[in-house]
């Protein structure tokens, strides 16, 4: 693979980084994820938005452009022949030259890291007819889950819980209340009402689902932005997540309880072909 560092595209074996940068020893970093499909970027524009609020949010002076982004992002795609996948983005605060609680002075240059990964097939996923089984657990992250930072320990943890428990993913639970799944947005349907947690510091602000939204509104669909229980979930009439990777994906079991008939619903399918379809519209 080629990847981006700081300006320059180079073999993946000769990128580096330093050992001082604070997104390696503080998580003191941002990222983006865009997903590829037939060689274009889907919801590139709402991306580049919310990568310049989690950098506004933490005084990390952004280092480049939007057409900067775009033309790295295309070129990535290109050199590394992408036609189904993704670009992952990451930028740092850079690297102060030593280790220190305090930031560094403003004119630290932040490091931006990108890179690509090949999905064949990423949009025709087998998951999306089976659908997803969670599980819940409870969501032990920081306050600004709004944020989209590089400090991904719990979610990762939650997700290893999830497969040794035998499901796919899991639903975090604060309060009595599903929060979020461990990368995706969470939501139930019951009858024409699609109900998805409002937003908040305690979730991250998914683009996929301000445009899911967006597309089950001009459908006709109610939608209620208010939190959950687990047991509203499993006694819905379907349940789902949306990420920019796994777009729209049925979930079918909330803690080995079927959701509704226990398959994928009709909502879930029509709005994940909704979403593929207007998504692909406006993809650069
Ligand atoms: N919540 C969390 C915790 C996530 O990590 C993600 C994916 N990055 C999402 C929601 C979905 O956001 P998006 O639709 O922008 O990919």
């Amino acid at each position: 693979r080629t990847v981006y560092v700081n300006g320059d595209y180079l073999p993946e074996d000769q990128a580096t980084v330093s050992v001082f940068d604070r997104g390696f020893l503080m998580a003191d970093g941002v990222y983006e994820v865009v997903s590829v499909l037939g060689g274009k970027l889907i919801d590139f524009e709402g991306h580049m938005i919310r990568l310049k609020r989690s950098l506004s949010e933490l005084s990390i002076a952004n280092p480049l452009s939007d057409d900067d982004y775009l033309e790295a992002h295309r070129a990535l795609v290109d050199r590394n022949a992408i036609t189904d996948g993704l670009v992952y983005l990451q930028v740092t605060r850079g690297n102060p030259g030593d280790r220190d609680f305090a930031y560094p002075p403003a004119e630290t240059a932040p490091t931006v890291v990108m890179f690509t990964q090949a999905k064949p097939g990423l949009a025709d996923a087998p998951a999306a007819r089976s659908g997803w089984s969670v599980v819940s657990v409870p969501d032990l992250r920081w306050g600004r889950r709004d944020i989209k930072t590089v400090q991904l320990l719990y979610p990762s943890m939650a997700k290893m819980e999830a497969k040794a428990r035998g499901a796919d993913d899991a639903w975090m639970v604060e309060e009595g209340r599903v929060t979020e799944g461990t990368s995706n947005n969470a939501y139930i349907v019951r009858g024409n009402t699609i109900i998805t947690r409002e937003l908040s510091h305690d979730i991250l602000h998914g683009i996929t689902r301000a445009a899911v939204l967006r597309f089950a509104r001009e459908a006709q669909m109610q939608v209620e932005e208010r939190s959950f229980t687990i047991e509203e979930a499993q006694s819905a009439d379907e349940a789902f997540v949306t990420s920019a990777s796994a777009f729209v994906m049925p979930v079918v079991r909330i803690d080995g309880v079927p959701v509704g008939q226990g398959g994928v619903g009709p909502v879930a399918t029509r709005l994940r072909e909704i979403y593929l379809e207007e998504s692909l519209k406006t993809a650069v």
